[in-house]
């Protein structure tokens, strides 16, 4: 069995099949043995779990998780990649499932359904062009998934990690924290990769929580308050409120809510916490400050 940890084989693999990398599907294969462990050791994966693995590529992960995994369905774009994966590098696991598709059009729910009906672990060295829409796509649906370890531009694992008052903190970092904890695994430089990225990386694992930190009357006013409060980063909250299409209220209703949950009048979006929000959040629901 030739592993594709092994550098040298993933240049004999590319050279065998005279393989283009795609640069619209994000193809940055997988070069380091110390990186994969640290992955699959991150993602928790055992023989009693369904693994999604999203965007196999010539099957660098793969390999590894049919190791570790009862079962491992792979979603992978590039129909290039498939008879490699499925003739060649991962030919001899009979747990691994490859599916010609497009992750973001995937029912996810219906792999679940189909493989034992536990909730799936996704495991991935996600195309960094869709990073986003992939993972609230998978946390806002509600989908059948317990934990999604990832391979994500650093700056982006720290957006996703980032707590009140950072830099980095953001409205990603809030809807990431509503459905899941986060915990950055590891920091993998471009050298790790073939062909390198322009940006560093970084390994990332969202557990999902069974029930979110906070409880709230609409989960809608709730997204659209974290959306609008930090739409214009440098404006108070009550301006950033008052002034967006996003929140149905006048200044003056956003300015009484503020007030209600006892923030200052002069409060910025960025120092507020997750419970802030929700309070917030709770108060513009309530038809008097609308
Ligand atoms: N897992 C491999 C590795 O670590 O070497 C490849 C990772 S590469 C960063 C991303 C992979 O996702 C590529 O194989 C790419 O073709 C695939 N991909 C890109 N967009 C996709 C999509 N919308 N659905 C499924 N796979 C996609």
């Amino acid at each position: 069995m030739a592993y594709l940890s092994d550098p040298k084989e993933t240049v004999a693999v590319l050279q065998r099949y005279r393989f283009n990398f795609q640069k619209k599907f994000g193809q940055n294969f997988l070069i380091d043995g110390h990186v994969l462990a640290k992955i699959i050791d991150a993602a928790g994966v055992t023989k009693d779990d369904v693994v999604l693995e999203i965007g196999p590529g010539i099957g660098t992960m793969t390999q590894a998780l049919c190791e570790a995994a009862a079962e491992v369905v792979a979603v992978e774009i590039d129909r290039n990649l498939i008879p490699i994966l499925t003739e060649d590098t991962c030919r001899e696991y009979d747990n691994l499932t490859v599916i010609n598709e497009d992750v973001l059009k995937l029912d996810i729910a219906a792999v679940a359904r189909e493989h034992g009906g536990k909730p799936l672990k996704v495991v991935a060295n996600l195309p960094y062009y869709i990073t986003t829409p992939i993972i609230m796509g998978l946390l806002e649906k509600r989908l059948p998934v317990a934990g999604i370890t990832v391979m994500v531009q650093k700056e982006v694992a720290e957006r996703m990690q980032a707590a009140p008052g950072s830099k980095d903190y953001g409205a990603l970092s809030l809807a990431v924290q509503y459905y899941a904890e986060t915990y950055i695994a590891a920091f993998v430089p471009p050298n790790c990769f073939m062909p390198r990225p322009g940006v560093g990386s970084a390994v990332i694992r969202l557990t999902v929580r069974e029930k979110p930190p906070v409880a709230v009357k609409s989960e809608e006013m709730l997204f659209s308050v974290i959306r609008a409060a930090f739409a214009q980063r440098r404006k108070t909250l009550v301006n950033s409120l008052g002034n967006s299409p996003e929140v149905p209220c006048t200044k003056e209703a956003a300015a009484a809510a503020i007030a209600a949950v006892g923030l200052p009048e002069g409060v910025r979006g960025e120092t507020l916490t997750l419970t802030h929000f929700a309070a917030l959040a709770d108060a513009l629901t309530d038809a008097k400050y609308v």
